[in-house]
């Protein structure tokens, strides 16, 4: 059985590849950061198939020692701090996990468990201020926030490693990902929430930044299975992951409020606090690489996603009443 170890399971992807990896007959074994709080609740379902071991991306010695625990087969780098916006309120912070964090996971693989393949979650935000559209492996980056910043150092990192230590390491460029899962802060996941809220009777607005911004979003359930793909192959290379077509936040609102037969229109407000300071340029993905050399295609569209999204709040909320 082979055994993987994950950072960051306790997030949207973790949860996922850890449902993805234990389907497959892995031995999961995720890596949690002590908090005062316990933010399990996307992996509660998971609780009694998958093991926790405590260590922290910012500690490198708790790093080789969970490494050394469970001698992992592949390691999946899913920590980090993940949304944008807070990336210029914390850039420091954000330097040190989505950035730091990376050459401690690798650290801690090239002393602990060098036979280990790694898979680092890169993300479209690397390209910022797009060069060329779409965007493949071969785009350069440009970006445009201190959280893509600190990811092209990761990425460039990993490279580094393969090619200094004759590491199995790969960057997977994803482009957007939602679900059910997605945190709140995420416009995906604010919408959806809003939209139940509304339905229900519950709220009567949401504010949201900049409508015209564009992303290529897709499924996150779909996304975990291209990682696990990656580090199947017989040469560690990079991949970008995406569908290849864009929506605006506009377009999202349509679909989302349109699932529950409201118009946007009558309950979203626009609000100066969620517009950026620096927005990304057209993120498009042209994921033809990973097309033909892993055979991934997106399963889920993204009007089917918005309405999972939108059904699974709604639940929720029903259920919370
Ligand atoms: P990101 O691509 O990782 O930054 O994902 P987000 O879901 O946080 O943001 C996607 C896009 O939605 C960005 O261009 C934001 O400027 C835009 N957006 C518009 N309104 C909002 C909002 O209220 N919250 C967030 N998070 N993004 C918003």
């Amino acid at each position: 059985m082979p055994t993987a170890l994950i950072t960051g399971i306790t997030g949207q992807d973790g949860s996922y590849l850890a449902e993805h990896l234990l389907g497959k007959g892995y031995r999961v074994v995720g890596i949690v950061r002590r908090s005062s709080t316990t933010p399990y609740e996307r992996i509660a379902h998971l609780v009694d198939k998958i093991e926790l071991l405590s260590a922290d991306l910012l500690d490198q010695h708790s790093l080789v020692d969970a490494m050394a625990a469970c001698t992992p087969d592949e390691v999946y780098n899913l920590a980090a701090q993940s949304f944008v916006q807070t990336s210029w309120s914390q850039p420091v912070l954000t330097g040190e996990f989505t950035g730091l964090g990376v050459t401690r996971a690798l650290e801690a693989v090239r002393k602990a468990a060098p036979r280990a393949r790694f898979y680092q979650a890169s993300s479209s935000e690397m390209f910022g201020k797009v060069v060329e559209s779409p965007q493949s492996e071969s785009t350069s980056f440009y970006p445009r926030s201190p959280y893509g910043v600190a990811k092209v150092y990761g990425h460039w990192i990993t490279v580094n490693y393969r090619e200094s230590y004759d590491l199995f390491a790969v960057s997977g460029i994803l482009f957007n990902h939602e679900s059910p899962r997605r945190g709140l802060e995420f416009v995906t996941r604010k919408v959806t929430d809003a939209v139940a809220r509304i339905k229900l009777g519950l709220a009567r607005e949401v504010r949201l930044g900049n409508l015209d911004a564009r992303r290529d979003w897709g499924f996150a359930g779909d996304y975990v299975d291209a990682m696990w793909r990656m580090l199947q192959q017989d040469r560690a290379e990079d991949y970008v992951i995406g569908t290849g077509r864009t929506h605006s936040v506009r377009q999202l609102c349509e679909a989302a409020f349109g699932a529950v037969d409201l118009d946007y229109r009558d309950f979203v407000k626009q609000d100066e606090r969620f517009f950026r300071p620096a927005e990304v340029d057209l993120l498009v993905a042209d994921p033809s690489k990973a097309n033909t050399q892993l055979g991934w295609r997106p399963r889920v569209s993204f009007e089917d996603l918005i309405a999972m999204m939108v059904d699974a709040d709604l639940a929720r909320h029903r259920g919370a009443r």
